[in-house]
């Protein structure tokens, strides 16, 4: 989506990834195979380039901090990645600089969890976050009682109260060099409870002007205090207290931005690009009054295999829908094969939509 918005705009952009099949690589011409993980496959390919920008955290911040040291321009700047990406770093930088969020602790392993369950300092219910390599719920469990510690992961892990959620919210906020800012509208979340990742989202959230201010305070402190330059995606808890809480931030465009495709008057990814060339940051505003991302992901009962998208022809004809497959070879149960942006003039006609899409559109691995 990235590549998309950059050709509009006659950019020599490059792709880093580990297989030409893989998104970027279907419609990128100066895709380069290899391991973003990878000191040397990172720094050998910044080394030609003059700013390099990230899809994902998870990659070799190393390599970028020596690109930086190099006098490379690496937006997101490489130690805010660094503390991102590590759900325990990020906790205790929202601590530190008394951001509000969910009260946590951290642990080496499974069987700190299981000692202070044990003398008595940690109560059910609790939420166990692998500090690293977390995503789209991935790495995260709820843990209720006796029965669910099964579920547990032996590994260096964020433990956090367990919060009783009224909605789940996210700000697409940018920043530049200059220091400008700007945000998209705010959008509230729908969650897949098998999967914990996102199931659709709606823009404008309903919400009060107070938490709406607040929200957008929350997100500009924090990218303020990062100095980050680039998109930064913001989810926040707005709890059943009314009290709005940071979950967690990407350093990234993110899915929770999407719809801006097709939504608003510049997308997620043009914001993201004006902010990493030090441009003015344009406009946010969303082009209709209700827009709508809805992930499109893999059937539930799907076996793995090459994808089939069934009840295509029927979705197509409905107006102001935008499918965005991202041409995945493989399905898999609730993998994320792409998204479908919707627009309309009312909520009614924008859920509606949204519901005959979900009964409609699915991928699996079976030809009819
Ligand atoms: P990921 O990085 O995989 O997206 P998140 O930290 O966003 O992980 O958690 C995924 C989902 O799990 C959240 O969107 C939310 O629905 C639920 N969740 C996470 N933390 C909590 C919490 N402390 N209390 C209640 N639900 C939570």
């Amino acid at each position: 989506m990235l590549q998309q918005e950059a050709s509009t705009m006659d950019l020599d952009i490059h792709f880093l990834d580990k297989s030409s099949d893989f998104p970027a690589g279907l419609i990128s011409h100066n895709f380069q195979i290899g391991d973003f993980q990878n000191f040397d496959d990172v720094l050998s390919f910044g080394q030609d380039k003059d700013i390099l920008t990230i899809e994902i955290e998870n990659v070799n911040t190393e390599a970028l901090k020596q690109l930086e040291a190099d006098g490379k321009k690496v937006y997101p700047q490489p130690y805010v990645i660094e503390i991102i990406k590590d759900k325990g770093l990020q906790k205790q930088f929202y601590l530190k600089h008394s951001i509000p969020t969910s009260s946590f602790f951290i642990v080496e392993n499974k069987n700190d969890i299981i000692n202070k369950i044990n003398d008595g300092s940690l109560e059910y219910p609790f939420v166990q976050k692998s500090r690293l390599a977390g995503y789209d719920g991935k790495g995260v469990v709820v843990i209720r009682c006796e029965n669910d510690i099964v579920k547990l992961f032996n590994v260096g892990s964020v433990i956090e109260e367990l919060i009783d959620i009224e909605k789940e919210l996210a700000v697409i906020i940018a920043r530049n060099e200059k220091g400008e800012i700007n945000h998209f509208p705010i959008t509230e979340m729908i969650f897949n409870e098998k999967g914990n990742l996102l199931d659709y989202l709606i823009c404008p959230s309903d919400i009060s002007e107070n938490i709406n201010l607040k929200s957008i305070e929350i997100a500009k402190n924090i990218i303020t205090t990062f100095e980050m330059v680039g998109v930064l995606a913001v989810e926040l808890f707005l709890t059943k207290k009314g009290d709005i809480i940071v979950n967690e931030v990407a350093p990234r465009t993110h899915n929770s931005g999407h719809h801006t495709i097709d939504a608003n008057i510049n997308s997620q990814f043009n914001l993201h690009i004006r902010s990493i060339l030090n441009l003015s940051l344009g406009s946010t505003e969303q082009i209709r009054p209700f827009a709508a991302l809805l992930n499109v992901l893999g059937d539930i009962n799907s076996n793995v295999g090459p994808p089939t998208y069934h009840g295509l022809e029927e979705i197509i004809n409905v107006n102001e829908i935008y499918p965005h497959f991202y041409g995945k070879k493989v399905v898999k149960p609730l993998r994320k094969m792409g998204h479908v942006n919707i627009t309309a003039t009312t909520k009614e006609t924008l859920i509606e939509k949204i519901n005959k899409i979900k009964n409609t559109l699915i991928v699996n691995n079976e030809e009819s």
